[in-house]
């Protein structure tokens, strides 16, 4: 079906002579073709949000309907693959920056030409439904690529083919004639089947003490992490896409400036799989947006994003999406519901904004995958929220944090005193801390709950016992109050602070984790016998353990026990000593 313009406004574009279209199909506007979708069908006309720049288009000009809503190409070359906001390929590096592709430009997301080593799993005769795995590709070094019969498709397999392929040659063909190939698509804005949802049970490990011991996260939920400007959203972001135990990441990156997403660009290649020392973009997939690229395809990029984790997801994998930051999709849905005269909400977000959020949270999840062998995945969430001015009142963080299973609040003033992650424990939350404590005592240790019990009980010590230094100075406190303080700051220190960049501390293991809390808790209370036995505070505190505590993280995890034990029987000795 063929329309024509009759009205252009920025990315929006109204045209008549669509009236059997359906929202959200993808329209070809303009004789250079670009890619748009329609958000609003009246009698007088079809809205469409054009993906790409709209000048030089005018009114009179065709608009042609392609049937089908924005949908994502889901196949083998996905990893490693740097998508726009609609999944148009983009140069891998930018180093020809701004040079994004041509206006119109009809790119395949996946290469045309690669070729892939399927191995079929089924053969002739075999009866297949949705989500059946009918053979597999290895993708990359660590992931193998199953290839699966799409949503509603079944029939009986007639001839399979196994060898070398492309993502669109037909590799089996079912008895009613169906060719089946090794990609597929999906419709963006819908989320993919499953078979069932598992409840979070596991933690989703990031390696960083605040996050794991305090704040921890499942896999298959989601977590928030809002802060100003400079606070550290894209460097923990970043830690996790390197360290996180996951299988594959998704990396939506909606940039603050233009030049923001050119860095991550630049610096995602580079990054090394600590677990392999191949590329981390193995198991990435990059989706970037500047805030210079259209508004519309900024919008869809977290639903583009979404679809390609739960592809992964479906086929048994751990996959986790990073988006930085939610809050430019937001301004950019925003901008678009001006544009259509929407009614807005507060701070002009339109009131659907809360609503949005929340499905698209929806789409994270453990899940029982849908089909033969059976499988389970998950998707695990983790965006970052750019408030303005770092106010946490404002209608995005506010309608995240509603719906979000862990709150990760970044602090200015944590950030401004190098405090890194400059995570605000007294703001953070998580609602997966009783789901996962049994997973921790088994895994880790039985004594985990308690210990994490006691980390939060200094720490709350030491934030009332910092009200009254405020108030009347240090001095008016007792000995055993500023044994405490130490304690805390020992803790602050060498446990909550995690240098991004260190050789041995940028990520840790839940053991290592466990074994520090045990030996800087072990610490205060031999420093509390000791005040008892009447050893002066200035002796106690001038004692090498604290200085040792405060260093234990820069000890390498691999004999992190027997160190720990170390100093553990030190202290002991020292008590026998009086
Ligand atoms: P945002 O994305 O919130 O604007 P960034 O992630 O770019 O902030 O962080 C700003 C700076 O803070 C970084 O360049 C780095 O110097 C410092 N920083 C943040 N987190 C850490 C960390 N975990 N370890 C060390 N430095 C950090």
């Amino acid at each position: 079906m063929t329309g024509a313009i009759v009205k252009i406004s920025g990315p929006t574009v109204v045209a008549q002579g669509l009236e059997g279209a359906a929202m959200y199909n993808l329209v070809k506007v303009g004789s250079r073709n670009l890619l748009g979708e329609i958000v609003r069908l009246e009698r007088d006309g079809a809205t469409i949000q054009v993906y790409e720049e709209t000048t030089g288009l005018s009114v009179g000009e065709p608009v042609l309907d392609t049937g089908r809503p924005l949908e994502a190409e889901l196949g083998p070359g996905l990893l490693s693959s740097v998508f726009d906001g609609v999944q148009r390929p983009l140069p891998r590096l930018a180093e020809t920056e701004g040079a994004w592709i041509a206006r119109g430009a009809a790119a395949d997301p996946l290469s045309r030409e690669a070729r892939w080593l399927f191995d079929p799993a089924v053969g002739p005769g075999d009866a297949v439904g949705p989500g059946d795995v009918i053979g597999s590709v290895r993708e990359t070094e660590r992931i193998v690529h199953r290839i699966m019969v799409p949503p509603g498709v079944s029939g009986t397999i007639d001839a399979i083919r196994g060898g070398t392929a492309r993502v669109t040659d037909e590799v089996a063909r079912l008895t009613d004639g169906t060719g089946l190939t090794l990609s597929q698509r999906w419709p963006v804005r819908r989320p993919r089947p499953l078979a069932g949802r598992l409840p979070p049970e596991r933690p989703f490990l990031t390696g960083q003490r605040i996050f794991d011991t305090l704040f921890p996260l499942a896999v298959g939920g989601t977590a928030i992490v809002p802060g100003g400007f400079g606070t550290g959203k894209t460097i923990v972001e970043y830690t996790l896409a390197k360290f996180a135990r996951a299988d594959v990441i998704v990396y939506v990156g909606c940039g603050e400036r233009g030049n923001e997403m050119t860095d991550v660009l630049a610096e995602f290649p580079r990054l090394v799989d600590p677990e392999t020392g191949r590329p981390l973009m193995e198991r990435t997939v990059l989706i970037a947006n500047t805030s210079n690229m259209p508004v519309a395809a900024r919008e869809a990029s977290i639903y583009t994003g979404i679809t390609i984790a739960e592809y992964y997801r479906d086929m048994g994998y751990e996959v986790a999406l990073m988006a930085d930051s939610t809050s430019r999709w937001a301004e950019a849905l925003r901008e678009l519901a001006a544009r259509l005269g929407e009614m807005p909400g507060e701070e002009g977000y339109p009131t659907s904004l809360p609503t949005r959020l929340s499905q698209f949270y929806e789409r994270a999840g453990a899940a029982e995958c849908v089909g033969r062998p059976s499988r389970r995945g998950a998707v695990t969430v983790v965006s970052a929220i750019s408030p303005p001015g770092g106010d946490f009142s404002e209608p995005v963080t506010q309608a995240s944090i509603r719906v979000a299973g862990a709150l990760w609040a970044l602090d200015a003033d944590l950030a401004r005193r190098r405090h890194f992650p400059a995570v605000d424990w007294t703001r953070s939350f998580s609602l997966y801390v009783d789901r996962l404590a049994g997973w921790f005592r088994r895994e880790v240790s039985g004594e985990w709950s308690a210990l994490r019990a006691e980390l939060f009980r200094v720490l709350q010590q030491d934030l009332d016992l910092q009200e009254i230094v405020q108030l009347v100075g240090v001095d008016a406190l007792v000995d055993q109050d500023r044994l405490v303080l130490e304690t805390a700051r020992v803790m602050r220190e060498g446990y909550l602070c995690q240098h991004a960049f260190s050789e041995v501390d940028a990520t840790c293991p839940p053991a290592k984790q466990v074994w520090m809390l045990k030996v800087m808790l072990a610490i205060g209370a031999h420093g509390r016998r000791e005040l008892e036995r009447g050893v002066p505070l200035e002796t106690i505190l001038s004692s090498p353990l604290f200085e040792r505590a405060a260093r234990l993280k820069d000890h390498p995890p691999s004999d992190f026990e027997a160190h720990a034990r170390g100093v553990l029987a030190e202290i002991e000795g020292r008590a026998g000593d009086g």
